[in-house]
Formats: structure tokens, C-alpha cells, sequence
């Protein structure tokens, strides 16, 4: 009999049977049901907290003590964001009024003081993309320091719409905000293309899912409770069960969307046309006068709600956006003002990355212009940077890193004629190594008199020699001189002895064969020492 006992079997974790039960559904089902949440920070910490004590307060940020002023809001944005003033004020306003009254309502209930109503102000954003909408949001977000999700209207309308989804951006929140309910309450969600949810009368095919999305909108924007746990999610069903048999039932099992400010975006294409036909019936003040017609961005400024209805919203979606605000298209110039001085600029993200390979890149105002005239073109906003940037530096990112150039000048000529830019910078590296190591030489000549009282001189073609030996053999020049010439400090005393030179030139041939080298000198000198001179005349 072993004398080993066998271990007891450990009992199954919940993980486990959610995960048997995952395989076993999806064999079945093939894929209908989602696992995705389980391993969300809001779940984990969920799963892994001690039971919640609920009268404990959490230690929140500055969220809950806003006291941000619009203008204040405004000068961070402008650090990042160019452009885009009118948008940008009026963003930092609508904040500054959402979080002021989040934080005096909350003061309200625990001071049992009368609670007062306000009506949100969320905000609809008209802008053509890349022109800073997200980037506008997102530094707000991080500023005030509450989570931040933003979709794309088109996840919801073009897959088909299912109920849960839209729930899905609040769940994110929580995600986003590593469990902590309450600070999601707080949240910014930011969904863009929204101009894709519009309906034209047809009740058939996309509209229908595009009217559910609004609908499914309206009911977060106004106020609803949205389970932390998504319905068709068996996992943290699962899970749920299992905490609540084990006593742990999380603090809080609804997100109430009261709180949440939401921002909607879109281009809107065509809206102009609805407007503009409606300034010629009369009904808004440019209409019949103006001889010329005007810009599409003054046309969308003067957007009213029926505009947005016409355009194919639902009334009450568009009634809880009351904060409208038209972000312009970028010129080459403001192009050029973003990687020029945008904290956020591309261009130094381009140059954290060389630098990360030793590499000082500097980038000049001639490429700035050239590149900001080319992403202009693209028509994609600040977007097409990326683009413009990525066919220019694409090479010189793959090799510049192999090259040990110390540095990389940007210029126009680069940015006109990338290949003959980076065979330049072949060359360049050649002769800079080729400095390097000559140098390398000198400084081994050097510590050798300063060790041994004796002077190397090596000519042109031994340095040659010499680096042309260290490339074949890929050592360094130091390791090689110090293997080739091991012999010289003792050989070359003899030399200096017999002859008193302490001087000594080192050709090519010192380098192919030292030991042959160093044996004819010592030879020569002893026999020059000791030849008579009268013989040897
Ligand atoms: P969208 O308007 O489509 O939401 P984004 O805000 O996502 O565009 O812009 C894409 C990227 O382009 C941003 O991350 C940012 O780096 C840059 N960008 C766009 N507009 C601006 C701007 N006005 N100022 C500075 N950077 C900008």
C-alpha cells in the first residue's frame, strides 16, 4: 500500500462550472450568447471584493467636488486641441453646468435639503470627421477624471439592432471606471455617427434598427436604472447566482443613467440642403436677401430642431440634445498648427519613437507644410496626417533603427524624395561609423602611451584596415586592438630599449599580421644594437 495519500479532490470554483457551461452552450449554440464580461475589472473586483458595506463612502476624485469654471476648462482644452473655439466653449459650459449640478445635488441629499430638478445638457456636436469631436470629449473626460466610452451609432444600426447593446455603453462605464458604480453614474458617454441612426420614412430594413437605437437612446438620456449584469450574459449571471448563495452580493446591481452627460456626434452631410431650403421659404433671417449662397458651416449654425427631424429624427431624440455646436473642417494651416503645437502633436510621438532607438529626429517647418497640404487633401480631418506621415516615414522607421545614426533631419527634401533621403542616411551612417571607430583607434593609441610610455602611430590605411577587420569579425574596435597588439607593451620595451625609440608607425601591415610585425622590429632593433658599425659600413 502507497504510503501517500491520495489529495482530496478540490471542490469546483464557480469559474470553472461558468466555463464548462461556456464550452457546453457554445457547442450548442454556436456563439449566440456572450461570456464577455466576467473578466471585466467591474466583475473581477466584484467577484474578488469583501461583501460591501454600504453606508461606507467611497473616497471619489474631483468629480464630486467640481468646481471647475468654463474658462478654466477651455485653456486645458487649447493646450491639445486646435481650433474648434466655439465648440470648446461651449462644451467646457455644458460640463461645468452638468457636474455643478451633479455635485449640488448630491450635497442636496445629504443635507435632506429639497431636491430641485435640471434639465441635462446634453450635447450634439456637427463636425466632418477627424476634426477633434473625440479628442475634444476625451480630454474632458480625463481632466474632470471621470470614465469615458465612446461607440459608433453605426455598432448598433447597421448589425441590427439588439435590445441589450445600447445598455452595453453604460456597462463599459462601469468597466471603464474599475467597478466603481458610482463614479460611472458620472460618466461621459460619446456616441459618434449618430447621423446614421436617422430614418427617411421607411419603415423597412436599417431605419427600423436606426429608430430602435434612438428610442434605446432616449430612454438612457432621459433616466433609467440598467442592470450591472447584461441579460444574455451567462457568465456573470452565473457568477451572480454563486455570490449571492455565498452572501456577497454586490453594493449596487442597477446603473442609474441620471448623471451620465451624453455627447452625440455626426456629420450630418445634407443637412445644409434641409436648412437652406428652409431659409429660402423664408422662415430664417439670410434666406431671400443673400445673393450668395452661404458656407455650409454658417448654414449649419443656424440648425434648428425641426432641421434634425426633417433630416429623419425622432422629436423627443433630438429634444434631449439641447446643446448644438458645429465643429469646422481643418485647413492645411491648422494641420500644420496641430503638429506644430498641439501637446498631443504626432510629431512628437515620432520623435519619442526614434529616440527610443537613440535616434534625435528633428522635424522642420518646410516638411510640417508639406505634409499638412497633402493630409489636407485626404479630406479626412486630422486623420489624414497619419496617412501623409506613415508613406513618408515608413522606411526610415523599419531601417533607421539598425543605422546607430545619432540623428534624423526631417526637412522638405525628405518628405519629397523619401529613397534618396534614406541613401543618404546609409552613407551618413557609413562615415559616422567609420569616424567612430577611428576615433576608437586614436583613443587605444592613447591609453597605450599612457599605460606604456610608447606611441602608436597608425597610418590612414592601418585604420582602414583596422575597421574593415572589426566589421568582417564583429567585435569592437577596443577588443580587437587589445587581442591584436597583446604582444606590444613587453616587445615594444625591447625595441625602445635596444633603440631608444619610443615612437613607433603601425602601417597595414601591422594590422594583418602583428606578431609577424612586432618580431621584426624587436629582430631589427637587436641586430641594429649590436652590428658593428664599422662592418656594418
Ligand atoms: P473626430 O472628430 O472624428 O472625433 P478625433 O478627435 O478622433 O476626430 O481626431 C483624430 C486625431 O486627430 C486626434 O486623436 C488628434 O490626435 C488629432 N486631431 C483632430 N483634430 C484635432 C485638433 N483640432 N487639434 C489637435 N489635434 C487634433
Amino acid at each position: 500500500m502507497s504510503d501517500i495519500t491520495p489529495e482530496p479532490p478540490k471542490p469546483t470554483t464557480p469559474e470553472e462550472i461558468s466555463r464548462k457551461l461556456e464550452d457546453f452552450i457554445k457547442t450548442s449554440l454556436g456563439g449566440q450568447v456572450l461570456f464577455t464580461r466576467l473578466d471585466s475589472p467591474s466583475h473581477r473586483e466584484q467577484a474578488e471584493a469583501e461583501p460591501p458595506e454600504p453606508e461606507a463612502e467611497p473616497d471619489h476624485n474631483a468629480v464630486f467636488d467640481f468646481r471647475l469654471k468654463p474658462a478654466e476648462i477651455k485653456a486645458y482644452l487649447d493646450r491639445f486641441v486646435i481650433r474648434q473655439d466655439e465648440a470648446k466653449k461651449v462644451l467646457a459650459t455644458a460640463v461645468c453646468d452638468h457636474y455643478n449640478h451633479a455635485r449640488m445635488l448630491r450635497e442636496m441629499r445629504r443635507s435632506g435639503g429639497k431636491i430641485v430638478e435640471f434639465s441635462k445638457q446634453n450635447v450634439l456636436i456637427i463636425g466632418p470627421t477627424g476634426v477633434g469631436k473625440t479628442y475634444l470629449v476625451k480630454h474632458i473626460a480625463d481632466l474632470i477624471g471621470v470614465p469615458f466610452v465612446k461607440a459608433d451609432a453605426t455598432k448598433f444600426s447597421e448589425t441590427g439592432y439588439v435590445g441589450g447593446d445600447v445598455d452595453d455603453l453604460v456597462r463599459d462605464l462601469v468597466a471603464k471606471a474599475g467597478g466603481d458604480v458610482e463614479l460611472a453614474e458620472h460618466g461621459i458617454i460619446y456616441l459618434d455617427e449618430v447621423d446614421k441612426l436617422a430614418t427617411h420614412g421607411d419603415r423597412l430594413g436599417r431605419d427600423v434598427s436606426g429608430r430602435g437605437v434612438q428610442t434605446a437612446m432616449l430612454k438612457l438620456m432621459e433616466e433609467t436604472e440598467v442592470p450591472l449584469m447584461a441579460p444574455n450574459d451567462i457568465r456573470s449571471q452565473m457568477q451572480l447566482m454563486f455570490d449571492s448563495r455565498r452572501g456577497q452580493r454586490p453594493a449596487k446591481e442597477v446603473v442609474n443613467t441620471r448623471n451620465i452627460l451624453f455627447i452625440v456626434s455626426g456629420a450630418f452631410s445634407g443637412i445644409d440642403k434641409i436648412i437652406e431650403k428652409r431659409a429660402a421659404r423664408g422662415s430664417i433671417g439670410f434666406g431671400a436677401a443673400l445673393s450668395e449662397k452661404p458656407a455650409t458651416e454658417t448654414l449649419l449654425r443656424q440648425s434648428r430642431t425641426q432641421d434634425f427631424i426633417d433630416f429623419g429624427f425622432e422629436a423627443e431624440f433630438i429634444g434631449r440634445l439641447p446643446v448644438r455646436v458645429v465643429c469646422d473642417a481643418l485647413t492645411a494651416e491648422d494641420l500644420f498648427q496641430i503638429m506644430k503645437s498641439s501637446e498631443g502633436s504626432l510629431i512628437r510621438q515620432f520623435e519619442r519613437e526614434f529616440s527610443a532607438y537613440g535616434v534625435r529626429a528633428g522635424f522642420e517647418d518646410d516638411a510640417l507644410r508639406l505634409i499638412a497640404g497633402r493630409a489636407a487633401e485626404e479630406k479626412t480631418g486630422a486623420r489624414g496626417l497619419v496617412t501623409a506621415w506613415e508613406q513618408v516615414l515608413r522606411d526610415f522607421k523599419f531601417e533607421l533603427p539598425s543605422l546607430g545614426l545619432p540623428e534624423l533631419r526631417v526637412d522638405g527634401a525628405l518628405v519629397n524624395d523619401p529613397p534618396t533621403a534614406l541613401a543618404a542616411c546609409r552613407e551618413q551612417a557609413q562615415l559616422f561609423h567609420a569616424d567612430v571607430r577611428s576615433a576608437e583607434v586614436q583613443a587605444f593609441a592613447d591609453a597605450f602611451k599612457r599605460a606604456h610610455g610608447l606611441e602608436l602611430n597608425f597610418t590612414v590605411d592601418a585604420v582602414h584596415a583596422l575597421i574593415g577587420r572589426v566589421e568582417r569579425e564583429g567585435s569592437s574596435v577596443e577588443a580587437l586592438c587589445a587581442r591584436l597588439f597583446k604582444d606590444y607593451p613587453f616587445g615594444l620595451q625591447l625595441v625602445a630599449r635596444n633603440s631608444g625609440n619610443t615612437s613607433f608607425v603601425l602601417d597595414r601591415n601591422a594590422v594583418e599580421d602583428a606578431d609577424h610585425h612586432l618580431s621584426e622590429l624587436v629582430a631589427r632593433s637587436y641586430r641594429e644594437a649590436h652590428s658593428d658599425p664599422l662592418t656594418s659600413a
